[in-house]
Parts: C-alpha cells; sequence; structure tokens
C-alpha cells in the first residue's frame, strides 16, 4: 500500500481548484448540494457512489493506451489490465454474461457498434418508435441509426403495451437485418423470448437494450435478456448506480457465427476497438468495476425489489389523486404520467415542479400533439428515491407533492405558467424535509459551520 496517495490526490485536486479556480469550484460545490437537496425521480438517472466518484476522478485517467488487456498497443499497462479484467469480470458475474465489453463510451455507442458491426449501410432496423417509447439509436431519423441504415418502427396497442402482433407483422413484410427491443419510457416488462421468436423467424439479430432495467435485470426483478437476444446492451449511469458509459454483453450467442464467419465475441471486439473508439476511459472503466461489484450483494437486490415495490405504490398513489397514469401503473422503477389531459404540458410541468425542488422529465406520450421539447407527459423514476432508502410508506407524500404542483399549476401558453407563491414555498419546504430525512447514503451532508452556498434558480 502506498501512503494514501491516492486519497491525498483527491483532497488535495480539490483543495487546489478551490484556490486557483474558484468560479469552477463554487459550481461542482453547488452542483452537489442540489443533488443533495432535490427530490430527484428522473427515470434516467441513479446518484453514483462516492466509490463511484473517486474511480472517476483517479490517476488511471492518465493512461493512454488501445487494445484490450494483454494485447494493448502501448508499454505501463500492467496495472490498468488488471482493472479492465475486474470490470469484465464482474459484468459477467453481475449479469450471468459469457462475454462483457466495459469499453463503449456510452450506451448509445454501444448501439452505433451493434449496429455498424453486424449490418451494412442500408440494411432494415426495426426498433420501437421514439414516439411509443423508444431510444433515438434504435431507429430515429435524428440519429445516424435511423439515416445509415433503413428504419421500420413498431409502437404500442390500445392499452399502451409494446403491440407484439404490429412487430411480428413488420418483421415478416420487412424482414429486418436486426430488431431492437428494449425502450427509455415504457413501464412494463419486455418480452424478450416473443421477440427472439420473430428475430429467428426472419433471420434478424436481436439486440436487448437494457439501458432502463439493467438494475432489475442484474437483481432478478426482471427477465434477463442475456442468453435470449443476441447481444445486450446497456448504460452504466441509470440504473447500474456507475458513471456514464456503455457495456455491451453476450450469453448463449457469444460463439455464435455472423455472416462473415467470425464469432459475435470477436466481432464485437473489434467493433469497439478499432472500428469505432480509440482509447478507453480506463477511470470510468475503474468506476464500472465498483458500481458492478454492488449489483451481487444482498442490499442491491434488496434495492431493486424496492424500486420496483416504491413505483407500483407511486403509480397508486397518482392514480388516486386523479391523475391519468400510462398503462395503469408500473412493473419496473419508471411512472409515465399524461398531463396534457389536465391541460398542461410536460414541459410545463416539469419546471413547476423544478421550481419546487422536486426533478422529473418531460415526455412524449402516445398521440402527443407536442413535440418532444413541450410534450403532454411526465416521466418518474424512483431509482433515487430507493437509494436514499424511501419505502412505500414515503411513496404517500411524494405523490402528493406532485399532485400539490400539479394541481394549482395555471398555464399561460405553451410555455409560461403561473404558481401560487404559497404553494410553491409549501411544497418546496416538504420535498427539502423529505430530502432532509433521507440523506444520499455516504454523500456528506453539509458543513453546518461553512456558508452554504446560493441553491441554483431554475431558468426561467
Ligand atoms: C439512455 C438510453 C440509451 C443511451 O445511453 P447513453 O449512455 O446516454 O448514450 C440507450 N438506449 C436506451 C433504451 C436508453 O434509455
Amino acid at each position: 500500500m502506498t501512503a494514501g496517495l491516492f486519497d491525498r490526490t483527491l483532497y488535495h485536486g480539490a483543495r487546489l481548484l478551490a484556490e486557483r479556480d474558484p468560479d469552477l469550484y463554487d459550481l461542482l460545490e453547488r452542483e452537489q448540494l442540489r443533488q443533495q437537496q432535490t427530490l430527484a425521480m428522473v427515470a434516467a438517472a441513479s446518484t453514483a457512489d462516492p466509490s463511484v466518484l473517486a474511480c472517476e476522478a483517479s490517476a488511471t485517467s492518465n493512461v493512454t493506451t488501445e487494445g484490450y488487456p494483454g494485447a494493448r498497443y502501448h508499454a505501463g499497462c500492467e496495472l490498468v489490465d488488471e482493472v479492465e479484467r475486474l470490470a469484465v469480470r464482474r459484468a459477467k458475474e453481475a449479469f450471468g454474461a459469457q462475454h462483457a465489453n466495459v469499453q463503449p463510451h456510452s450506451g448509445s455507442t454501444a448501439n452505433q457498434v451493434v449496429l455498424c458491426s453486424l449490418l451494412s449501410p442500408g440494411d432494415v432496423v426495426l426498433g420501437m418508435d421514439l414516439k411509443a417509447g423508444g431510444h433515438l439509436t434504435h431507429g430515429a431519423s435524428a440519429s445516424m441509426s435511423g439515416r445509415f441504415f433503413t428504419p421500420v418502427r413498431y409502437g404500442l396497442d390500445e392499452r399502451g403495451l409494446i403491440d407484439y402482433d404490429g412487430m411480428t407483422e413488420l418483421a415478416r413484410r420487412h424482414r429486418p437485418r436486426l430488431i431492437f427491443c428494449g425502450a427509455s419510457s415504457y413501464p412494463r416488462t419486455v418480452d424478450f423470448r416473443r421477440f427472439r421468436a420473430v428475430a429467428d423467424e426472419v433471420g434478424a439479430y436481436l439486440v436487448a437494450d437494457i439501458s432502463h432495467i439493467a438494475g432489475l435485470v442484474a437483481a432478478g426483478e426482471h427477465p434477463s435478456p442475456v442468453d435470449v437476444a443476441h447481444v445486450t446492451t446497456t448504460s452504466t449511469y441509470k440504473q447500474l448506480y456507475g458513471p456514464r458509459g456503455g457495456l455491451i454483453l453476450l450469453g448463449r450467442d457469444a460463439e455464435t457465427r455472423t455472416a462473415s464467419g467470425r464469432t459475435l465475441r470477436a466481432t464485437l471486439e473489434d467493433a469497439v476497438f478499432p472500428y469505432l473508439q480509440g482509447t478507453p476511459r480506463l477511470n470510468t472503466v475503474a468506476a464500472k468495476a465498483r458500481a458492478l461489484a454492488e449489483l451481487t450483494t444482498p442490499a442491491f437486490r434488496e434495492r431493486a425489489e424496492r424500486i420496483v415495490a416504491t413505483a407500483r405504490a407511486l403509480a397508486k398513489e397518482l392514480d388516486s389523486h386523479g391523475h391519468r397514469v400510462l398503462t395503469g401503473g408500473t412493473d419496473t422503477h419508471m411512472v409515465l404520467l399524461d398531463v396534457g389531459c389536465r391541460g398542461l404540458t410536460g414541459r410545463i410541468a416539469e419546471r413547476a415542479l423544478e421550481s419546487c425542488g422536486i426533478v422529473v422529465n418531460k415526455n412524449s406520450i402516445p398521440g402527443d400533439p407536442h413535440g418532444p421539447r413541450v410534450t403532454s407527459g411526465v416521466r418518474l423514476g424512483t431509482n433515487v428515491l430507493a437509494l436514499r432508502g424511501m419505502g412505500v410508506a414515503e411513496m404517500a407524500e411524494c405523490a402528493d407533492l406532485v399532485h400539490t404542483v400539479l394541481a394549482a399549476v395555471r398555464p399561460s401558453g405553451d410555455r409560461d405558467y403561473e404558481l401560487d407563491e404559497a404553494v410553491r414555498g409549501a411544497v418546496a419546504s416538504r420535498a427539502r424535509a423529505l430530502c432532509d430525512r433521507f440523506p444520499l447514503p455516504d454523500h456528506p451532508l453539509p458543513d453546518p459551520s461553512l456558508p452554504t452556498p446560493a441553491a441554483p434558480v431554475p431558468a426561467a
């Protein structure tokens, strides 16, 4: 063991920053305070543990190399090789995978890697429509996935569930080379086996993108696609409580041959590097290793159970306040609300809630008359609430806070709104009290002897 070099570097770095760059330091400090003191119900987010953040800030960030452990293009990689091997081993263990690539810089990059290595330009990709809850990288026209390839899109049935019959019909008609399943805003269980049967029938690769539900999959709270899909991808900062980044996982099909005769494993390794990426972020790989280690603990399993139980309770409470909960509930961490039926837009709901210290996302809903910057829906998630230690009992309060704001806000046009100051003040202090009662675990609290930086004021 060296004499606390790592600890001292982190501390010293923060002190140097405060001294030499107080403006930047102040912003970073205030951001940390914001996270501690606001009620985050953002389905696409979690809060990484300080030990994960420390890995990101470690000196592994200084290592330039390319390639994989034991086969790098640069010297000086003995220790980072061990770090990456650890991350790979933990990813395989957490997901029961045969193979894991921990280098993708993001979930989007992981999907690009899969598309660009398994398909040729112009090939047909069948993915969930962005407006139905799919992701940009599954064939949306705003993304390369919908421009370099030929997208075909499936949607939802009248209950708001994946239209499996319609998807099957589209697959038979268009013969895609690749089918994406997994979504960005879909609160129900995805039937991976049904997708695989269709993929096999039409001769397509099935890619399961579990970015939103990876923690539930690791904990056994949602069926795993790892041995069902040809390839599984995920981002690491949503339900894995890890750093920004992506993972590619292979199960039973790791040694399946592609048209070129190479295995999926070899094809995807070469696709991450050298085809699409250069030097890996080894600090981020270390942070992934750290976050992945947590997934196999009893504490994580218990939290995953609570993520689902709290989301179900939140949906039920909001429903009992008269809100329209899409699909009538949830099987995951996610609750989707239609606010358009109350005469609000998602944008106004998001801003009004943020002005009270409650952070949610505006979100398109099926048949949304508004574009993605305005929307008619709100997406809530319980990843951070569960991390804070909240349970089903606290969801009455969370739902009541959201309801109180949404019931009081008065829109004036698509953009502006009015919210009674007394309501705003009361909700803000209740939200703050809840955060104080359930602080982010292992995150230091503000030192009362030091001046507290000003709270951020949401832009008008
Ligand atoms: C968030 C998300 C991604 C993108 O992940 P990034 O790491 O933000 O690039 C991909 N697919 C789905 C389904 C997502 O929800």
